[in-house]
């Protein structure tokens, strides 16, 4: 291996700090760890912010609600510049992207693991990218370092770490994910018809509701409380994971929030 055969010198040619972010940086995500799973997740720039599109089936209630809004507004800013960078980065250099998320993805693996916890991934943390049809070339000497030799540079990141829990939300309806990568399909005020549908499949629907309002049944299911973890493939069949509103949410006019 030489020199430039690094995680570092990786993050340098694309000039990014890294994708991935820590279980313990969201406090939702971090009360995943009462289950015993360190989940790690990749934000993107939501929408169109970027230049690129990542949130094709977004609503109009749904980009102004939009996680991207929630959080502390000192630290907006700057976590708004990475996320842009490293949108731009999947749309403009996509190998040198996934080379980099692989590389996270094993180091990650290897922290849950050292902590006796299951590893977990969310990589639409404020997208909504089919990643079962994204292939890429796995760059050789990556392939040597993780002891990954048996991808054959046809396959998507889901299948090169076949053993590992991918989950995310998506308003892309009709997705067919591989077993490790668990969907949850998310309401917003224009998809009713695909929410019907992805009922019918077996998907639980993720429906956001005023704080102090969360119903008890919705769409004739039951209502779990979605804000008591994030590892949603922990959820039973059947439900509605009910969603607290957050950040601009809070001022929705459009029907986005359920009242
Ligand atoms: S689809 Fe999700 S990530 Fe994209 S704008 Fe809507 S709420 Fe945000």
């Amino acid at each position: 291996m030489n020199k430039n055969e690094s995680l570092a010198a990786l993050y340098r040619e694309a000039g990014i700090n890294g994708l991935l972010s820590p279980p313990e940086s969201n406090p939702k995500v971090a009360k995943n760890g009462k289950l015993g799973v360190a989940a790690s997740v990749l934000h993107l720039a939501a929408g169109d912010m970027s230049g690129h599109e990542v949130c094709p089936k977004r609503s109009p209630g749904c980009s102004a609600a939009c996680l991207m809004t929630a959080g502390n507004p000192a630290y907006l800013q700057g976590k708004t510049q990475a996320r842009i960078k490293r949108t731009k980065l999947y749309f403009e250099n996509r190998d040198l992207f996934m080379n980099i998320l692989v590389l996270e993805i094993a180091k990650a693996i290897e922290k849950a693991k050292a902590a006796n916890m299951d590893p977990a991934f969310r990589l639409n943390g404020t997208s909504d990218i089919v990643y079962e049809k994204k292939k890429f070339k796995l760059y050789p000497w990556v392939a040597e370092k993780l002891n990954l030799r048996h991808f054959d540079n046809t396959g998507t990141i889901l299948e090169l770490f076949p053993d590992v829990q991918f989950y995310d939300y998506t308003k892309i309806p009709g997705r067919t994910p591989p077993p490790n990568y668990h969907l949850t399909f998310s309401e917003s005020e224009i998809n009713a018809e695909d929410v019907a549908k992805e009922m019918a499949r077996g998907l639980n629907i993720a429906s956001v509701f005023p704080i102090k309002a969360v119903p008890k049944t919705h769409l004739g299911r039951p209502v779990i409380d979605g804000d008591e973890h994030d590892y949603r493939p922990a959820d039973p069949a059947g439900v509605i994971v009910g969603l607290k509103v957050k950040g601009l949410g809070k001022q929705d006019a459009t029907g986005f929030v359920h009242t």
